[in-house]
C-alpha cells in the first residue's frame, strides 16, 4: 500500500521558505496570525468508524517506526512551549485513548511544561478506565466527541454500538475533574432531529455541548456542499425547544459562537467552519502522528520534522523548520470555491 492510498500527502516540501519573515521566536505567518495552540496527533488507529470521518475498514495503519514515540513528542512538545510561544496543547487522532503509552506522553509533556493546560480529544470508548490515571499524569481537560444519545442512531453513525462506553467515559472525566468536559457533536442530517435531545442529555451531565459543521475531510468523500446542514438550520432545530439568546464569543480566536440556553448560565456552541469561516483568526499549528508539521486543516503541504530529529538536529534547527512551516500558512480553505479540492490527509489521520 503506497502512502497516497493512506490519504498522506505524497509530496513534501523539504525546508520551508523564511523570505520575508521579521526576526521574531513565535509562529507568524504572513498574514499577521500567530499560532498558539498545537495539536498533536498520536494515532490514526480508532475504536469507532464514524461516516463522517473514517473509511469502514479504518485508516491503514503507519507503519511503528513512522510513529513519533513518547520521548519524541515530549520533546516536540516542549519546543513549541519553550521556543516557539505555544500556549496550549490538545491530544488528538484516531483515538488517543488507542495508545497504551498515552498516559506516558501525558505525564512526560506535564512535567517538561508543567504550566501549559494539556487537553485531549476523544471519542470516550473506554475513558471510563482511564480518566483517574490521565488526570493524575496531568491531563488538564477533555472534549468528548458525541454525535447523538440515541443509540441506534450513534451505532449507525459510529459503525460500533459503543454510546454506554462513550457516556461512561463523559461521567468518569468529570469524577475525575478533567473539567470542563465538553461535548463536540457534529452536524449531520441523520441525527439533527435528535439534537434537542443531546442538548438536554448534556445541561442534565454539567457538559458544554458544540455543534460542529461538517468539514468535507471524511474519508469516503461523501461530503456535500448542498446537503450539509448549517448553522442556522440547527438554530431553528433548537429554537423550537430552548430559548437561545446570542452571546459574545469572547476570545476572538476561539472558533464556537455561543448561545445561553433558556437564560443562562448554561451554554450551546456552533462551530461554523463552513458557513461562517474563522480562517482569519486561526491560532493553530498541527503535529501529524507520523511527525509532519501542518499549518491548516486543509492544505497538502506538510513539512517533515521526524526525519531531521532523528538525524540528531537541535532545537534551533527544528524550530526553524516550524517557523517556516508556519511563516508559509496560506490565508484559508476555500470551501466554498467551485475548484475546491480537499486535502488528501483525511480527519481521522490529521486530528480535529
Ligand atoms: N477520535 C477523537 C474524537 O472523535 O474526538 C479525536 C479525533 S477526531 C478526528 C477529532 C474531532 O474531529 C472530533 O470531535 C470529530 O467529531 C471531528 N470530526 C471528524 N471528522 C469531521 C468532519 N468531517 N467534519 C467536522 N468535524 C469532524
Ligand atoms: Fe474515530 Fe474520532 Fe474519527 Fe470518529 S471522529 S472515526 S471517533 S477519529
Amino acid at each position: 500500500m503506497t502512502l497516497v492510498e493512506i490519504g498522506i500527502p505524497a509530496v513534501r516540501a523539504r525546508r520551508p521558505s523564511l523570505d520575508g519573515r521579521p526576526d521574531t521566536p513565535y509562529l507568524l505567518d504572513r498574514f499577521g496570525r500567530v499560532a498558539r495552540d498545537l495539536r498533536v496527533s498520536i494515532t490514526e488507529k480508532c475504536s469507532l468508524r464514524c461516516t463522517y470521518c473514517m473509511p469502514e475498514e479504518g485508516l491503514p495503519e503507519i507503519p511503528r517506526h513512522e510513529l513519533l514515540t513518547p520521548d519524541e513528542i515530549v520533546r516536540l512538545v516542549a519546543l513549541a512551549v519553550r521556543e516557539l510561544g505555544v500556549r496550549e496543547v490538545r491530544f488528538t487522532g484516531g483515538e488517543p485513548l488507542m495508545r497504551r503509552d498515552l498516559e506516558q506522553i501525558i505525564a512526560g509533556c506535564h512535567q517538561r511544561v508543567p504550566e501549559i493546560p494539556l487537553a485531549m480529544t476523544t471519542n470516550g470508548v473506554g475513558l471510563e478506565h482511564r480518566a483517574h490515571a490521565l488526570a493524575a499524569a496531568g491531563l488538564h481537560r477533555v472534549n468528548v466527541s458525541l454525535d447523538t444519545v440515541d443509540r441506534a442512531g450513534f451505532a449507525k453513525l459510529t459503525r460500533r454500538d459503543r454510546l454506554d462506553s462513550t457516556l461512561a467515559g463523559i461521567r468518569a472525566a468529570r469524577a475525575a475533574g478533567l473539567a470542563p468536559v465538553k461535548v463536540n457533536a457534529v452536524l449531520m442530517r441523520e441525527t439533527l432531529s435528535g439534537a434537542p435531545d443531546l442538548l438536554r442529555w448534556c445541561l442534565d451531565a454539567g457538559c458544554e455541548l458544540r455543534f460542529i459543521e461538517e468539514m468535507p475531510l471524511d474519508a469516503d468523500h461523501e461530503w456535500a456542499r448542498a446537503n450539509m446542514v448549517t448553522a442556522a438550520e440547527l438554530l431553528d432545530v433548537l429554537g423550537a425547544h430552548f430559548d437561545l439568546t446570542a452571546t459574545d464569543r469572547g476570545d476572538p480566536s476561539a472558533p464556537a459562537e455561543k448561545w445561553l440556553v433558556d437564560g443562562g448560565p448554561a451554554a450551546v456552541g456552533i462551530i461554523a467552519t463552513v458557513t461562517r469561516k474563522f480562517c482569519d483568526t486561526c491560532d493553530r499549528t498541527r503535529l501529524t502522528a507520523d511527525g509532519m508539521l501542518r499549518s491548516c486543516l486543509f492544505s497538502d503541504e506538510e513539512f517533515d520534522l521526524r526525519q531531521p530529529l532523528r538525524s540528531g538536529a537541535g532545537d534551533d534547527e527544528l524550530a526553524t523548520i516550524w517557523r517556516g512551516a508556519m511563516w508559509n500558512k496560506w490565508a484559508g480553505h476555500g470551501i466554498d470555491a467551485e475548484d475546491f479540492v480537499p486535502p488528501e490527509r483525511t480527519m481521522g489521520a490529521i486530528g480535529g
